[in-house]
């Protein structure tokens, strides 16, 4: 593993933490940095065996800790998978999710990649729940290229 770091990445990384009020450390910038360049939604045991396969030797537990943390400041996005397995988003663009009911595969799709559809009734759902609404994501539930094959 180089040693070299990209200072801007590294300064980019230090704002974005600060935005939220979060301290910079370099647990928070592997993690934030795994998870923008790699679309797989990994598990906790995922991300932990990816960076360690980096040759940074980070803990399980700090691998917990520190998803709890990005997440609870919305720099990150947890969900569950169609098996139930809970997986992490680096969620730097908008997207919304293809999950394959039977392997349990989640995929991104971009949201500039479809029409516009979820933006427009959001004044609607607003105005029939009376929450304060900002965003909206779905999950495209069905079968990924190699289970559809193998139906
Ligand atoms: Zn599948
Ligand atoms: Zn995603």
């Amino acid at each position: 593993m180089p040693r070299i770091r990209n200072k801007d990445r590294a300064s980019a990384y230090r704002e974005r933490l600060r935005n939220v009020g979060l301290r910079h450390t370099l647990p928070r910038e592997r993690i934030l940095s795994y998870l923008d360049r790699k679309n797989t939604h990994p598990t906790p045991e995922e991300l932990y065996q990816g960076l360690r396969k980096k040759g940074y030797a980070i803990g399980l537990s700090t691998v917990y800790l520190n998803l709890q943390v990005l997440r609870d400041a919305g720099l990150i996005y947890e969900f569950k998978d169609p098996k139930g397995v809970t997986r992490y988003d680096g969620y730097s663009k908008p997207h919304h999710h293809l999950a394959c009911r039977s392997c349990g595969r989640v995929e991104d799709i971009l949201a500039s990649e479809l029409p516009e559809f979820l933006e427009p009734v959001i004044p609607e759902a607003e105005a029939k729940s009376n929450w304060d609404l900002d965003s909206a994501r779905v999950t495209f539930l069905g079968y990924c290229p190699r289970c559809k094959r193998s139906r």
